[in-house]
């Protein structure tokens, strides 16, 4: 901790909001008190904790933070199954989203040189506070830190189209950019009910996806028992928990994501996280 600050609080049962953000230059994980600044917290995230009682501006948000694992489940919910014609699975369906997709809150999403079928998947992201295998269900929440907001930006030829490798998720969901994260980590005890929340995606102004995360197939305990039972969940990973119907590709006519474009994530209780489509330079 920097000369001179004061831890004023420990946590270990956590009620607060979590932010990354960068002031005077300077890169700082903080508790959020308003909408300009944080108390910066000193320690491990995953360990112990503190706040100090230095409140400095939030110049600049960051993705709250920096996931060892993008992990992502696809095809949760049942009216997102039936709008794209799929059966609903009976296992979560894992895929991988790359580091290179990590994005912040108000950062451009970028519209690739080599897709123009850019798709919005508004989605409740779980961050994972504590490592651990074969995770009980009982004993699943033990393993949360809290919850951010997350956009599953997606080009759909890449995602679906063989000819371009499609098929798997992989390549089509990690264009640079396709992961905006935030505005903040709500903390797991601020939020008790969380397959029992609002979550929409706006796209200019316009509603795009209005759901409630009740019609998930897999509920959170059981996305970390699924998950745990193959892999290590390791602290500090992030799951993408999928996304609700009305995607732009399953509309007809399609709409799809352009430059000039605002698309905004909102989720009851976690917060909005709103970017600007902007078109990559050629
Ligand atoms: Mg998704």
């Amino acid at each position: 901790m920097g000369a001179g600050d004061k831890i004023i609080r420990w946590y270990y049962a956590w009620f607060m909001r979590i932010v990354r953000f960068e002031s005077h230059g300077q890169i700082h994980t903080g508790e959020l008190t308003d909408e300009g600044s944080a108390r910066v917290i000193e320690g491990d995230l995953f360990g112990a904790f503190g706040v100090s009682d230095r409140v400095l501006p939030i110049q600049r948000l960051l993705a709250p933070i920096i996931p060892v694992d993008i992990l992502c489940i696809g095809m949760n919910y049942r009216e997102h199954a039936v709008e794209t014609g799929s059966t609903v699975p009976k296992h979560p369906m894992l895929f991988i989203k790359g580091s290179n997709t990590l994005n912040h809150p108000g950062a451009p999403i970028y519209i690739p040189r080599l897709s123009d079928q850019i798709d919005y998947e508004c989605e409740l992201a779980i961050v994972i506070g504590r490592s651990g295998k074969y995770i009980p269900r009982e004993q699943a929440m033990d393993y949360v830190l809290g919850y951010t907001c997350a956009n599953d930006v997606s080009s759909r030829d890449w995602q679906r189209n063989k000819d371009l490798g499609g098929g798997q998720y992989a390549r089509g969901k990690s264009f640079d950019g396709f992961c905006p994260l935030g505005p903040c980590i709500v903390t797991r005890d601020e939020v008790p009910q969380p397959n029992d929340l609002r979550i929409r995606t706006l796209l200019n102004g316009q509603v795009m996806q209005d759901h409630t995360t009740a019609d998930m197939i897999f509920d959170i305990p059981t996305l970390i028992q699924s998950l745990s039972s193959t892999m290590s969940l390791r602290a500090g990973s992030v799951i993408l928990t999928g996304t609700p119907q009305g995607v732009g590709f399953a509309r007809k006519p399609p709409v799809f994501m352009k430059a000039g474009d605002t698309v905004v994530v909102e989720i009851e209780k976690i917060g909005r996280l709103e970017n600007p489509v902007v078109a990559e330079g050629r």
